[in-house]
């Protein structure tokens, strides 16, 4: 189906989101609580966009919004911009350590005597580690305790069991807020501590074995090369390639 964004005729498949149809076609839509291997939260607000749809507007969230025939969406007015500045706002008021919040907040022009509540805080609670560690189907953490005590953590702040070690929640945080550390095979997150695997080829330190052992009881495949570090696999099937394209 056709829909317009930005004045621009863009091509969007039944079932996706507007975010989805609009990155696709290199349009950016901010955002902080969205990742694509994940479904959309609509939490954070930051990618709501204005949708005409035969002449009735509504502002709606990109990320959580299907796609229809025929609208036309304007990714930046002057009342989305305010949205998002005043988000952003808020955000950096609770998160005034996240160096991507302080960028937005510059980027978006807010006044500077829009408070600094919490310069040692990073996270903006925006629910993404939480989910992707859900996905995983570890579920290590959680959102805890209400209002202005609102965090993530694992069970009682203690090394959970489930915690693989993975550093997915860290991967995909937006905000830069989560804490992984990694020495001399060592890597320590959540309060825990992995010992990770070297890659057989070159040496690298790739995963905690936690997460191998996991994948591979998830994926049998996955066992076949799981000594191999990403690099070391790509390049181990781009020789095999070449050696079957030579032969
Ligand atoms: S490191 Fe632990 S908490 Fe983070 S995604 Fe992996 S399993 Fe979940």
């Amino acid at each position: 189906m056709k829909i317009i964004v930005d004045g621009k005729e863009i091509d969007a498949v039944l079932g996706e989101t507007l975010l989805g149809a609009a990155r696709r076609a290199g349009i950016h839509i901010p955002t902080l609580c969205y990742h694509e291997s994940l479904e959309g939260q609509g939490r954070c607000r930051l990618c709501m966009v204005e949708v005409n749809e035969g002449g009735r507007k509504e502002v709606v969230a990109s990320c959580t919004y299907p796609v229809k025939e025929g609208i036309e969406v304007t990714t930046s007015t002057p009342v989305i911009d305010k949205i998002r500045r005043n988000i952003i706002m808020l955000l950096y008021k609770r998160a005034t350590g996240s160096p991507v919040m302080r960028q937005l907040f510059q980027e978006y022009g807010c006044p500077q005597n829009s408070l600094q509540e919490n310069p040692e805080e990073r996270c903006i609670l925006c629910n993404i580690c939480v989910r992707a560690c859900e996905e995983l189907g570890s579920s290590a953490i959680s959102l805890i305790m209400r209002g202005t005590q609102k965090r993530v953590a694992t069970p009682y702040d203690e090394a959970a069991a489930v915690c693989i070690g993975c550093g997915t929640c860290a991967r995909v945080c937006p905000a830069g807020a989560i804490e992984m550390t990694e020495k001399e095979g060592i890597r320590v997150i959540w309060n825990k501590a992995f010992a990770m695997q070297a890659c057989s080829r070159c040496g690298s330190y790739y995963a905690s074995r936690e997460e191998i052992a996991h994948l591979t009881a998830r994926k049998p495949e996955y066992v076949i090369q799981s000594d191999l570090c990403e690099d070391c696999r790509k390049r181990m099937m781009a020789e095999k390639i070449a050696v079957f394209v030579s032969e």
